[in-house]
């Protein structure tokens, strides 16, 4: 359901992915893994087109952008993609003068031009999900990273995109409140949420990715379901940098 064929990304002379192919299924979860500045978030910024791939085709739904080297992409295809897809970001980056049931509302109302009942009752209901309901009406910085962060998951899936992207949700979190994040990304997983994350956290990606790619060099080193990959990696790469997680 998504599908990343032969995706290049520039920036000036660097380049930063180097043909990457990757299909996700949908309902599934896929763990970007491998050595800082090794490409992840940006792989993560070119499937919401945060980033404008150089070439490459991006495919999303029923959706199908192809990308050609200094050639613009219409912004109504740009939004078309965006719209399906949530982001959730190392840092949380809520609104911080937004409380935390503003903020998922947010986007309801000024994007999707929700009624402010409907979205503040859609609201609650995601606040409910990831266990912020009691805290609906807290202003982001009296809330804990780990309570910030399941606002921001419940932000980002608001709108009901086709994928949820996380790029490391939980590396700005110490390691109990990381687990919040997790028991809360872990229980997205088993109702069948589409993911797309990418971390550094082994638990995280242990626990509840099916699949695994390794990105090195803006290249996929090695990709295939978690348990082989995390087990059984099969390129030396690969093996030393699954040896530096554990
Ligand atoms: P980390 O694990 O540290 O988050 P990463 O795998 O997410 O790393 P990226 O942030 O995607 O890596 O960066 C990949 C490479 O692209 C790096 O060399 C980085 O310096 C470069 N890069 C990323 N964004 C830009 C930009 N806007 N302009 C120039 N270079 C960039
Ligand atoms: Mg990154």
């Amino acid at each position: 359901m998504i599908g990343l064929e032969n995706i290049e990304k520039r920036f000036g002379d660097a380049v930063v992915l180097r043909g990457v192919t990757v299909s996700i299924e949908e309902g599934s979860v896929t763990a970007l893994v491998g050595p800082s500045g090794g490409g992840k978030s940006t792989l993560l910024r070119c499937i919401n087109l945060l980033e404008i791939p150089t070439s490459g085709t991006l495919r999303l739904g029923d959706q199908q952008l192809v990308f050609h080297p200094g050639q613009r992409v219409p912004r109504d295809a740009i939004q078309r993609i965006r719209r399906q897809t949530g982001m959730v970001f190392q840092n949380f980056q809520l609104f911080p003068h937004r409380t935390a049931i503003e903020n998922v509302m947010e986007g309801l109302v000024t994007v999707l031009k929700w009624p402010a009942d409907k979205a503040r009752a859609r609201a609650m209901a995601l606040l409910e999900k990831v266990g912020m309901a009691h805290k609906a009406d807290a202003w982001p910085a009296t809330l804990s990273g780990g309570q910030q962060q399941r606002v921001a998951i419940a932000r980002a899936l608001a709108p009901s995109p086709k994928v949820l992207l996380c790029d490391e949700p939980t590396s700005a979190l110490d390691p109990e409140l990381a687990q919040e994040v997790v028991d809360v990304l872990a229980e997205l997983a088993k109702e069948g949420t589409t993911m797309v994350m990418a971390t550094h956290d082994l638990r995280l990606a242990s626990t509840i990715a099916k699949e695994v790619v390794f990105l090195d060099g803006g290249m996929v080193v090695e990709k295939g379901p978690a348990r082989q990959v995390f087990t059984h990696p099969e390129h030396q790469r690969t093996k030393r940098f699954i040896a530096t997680l554990t």
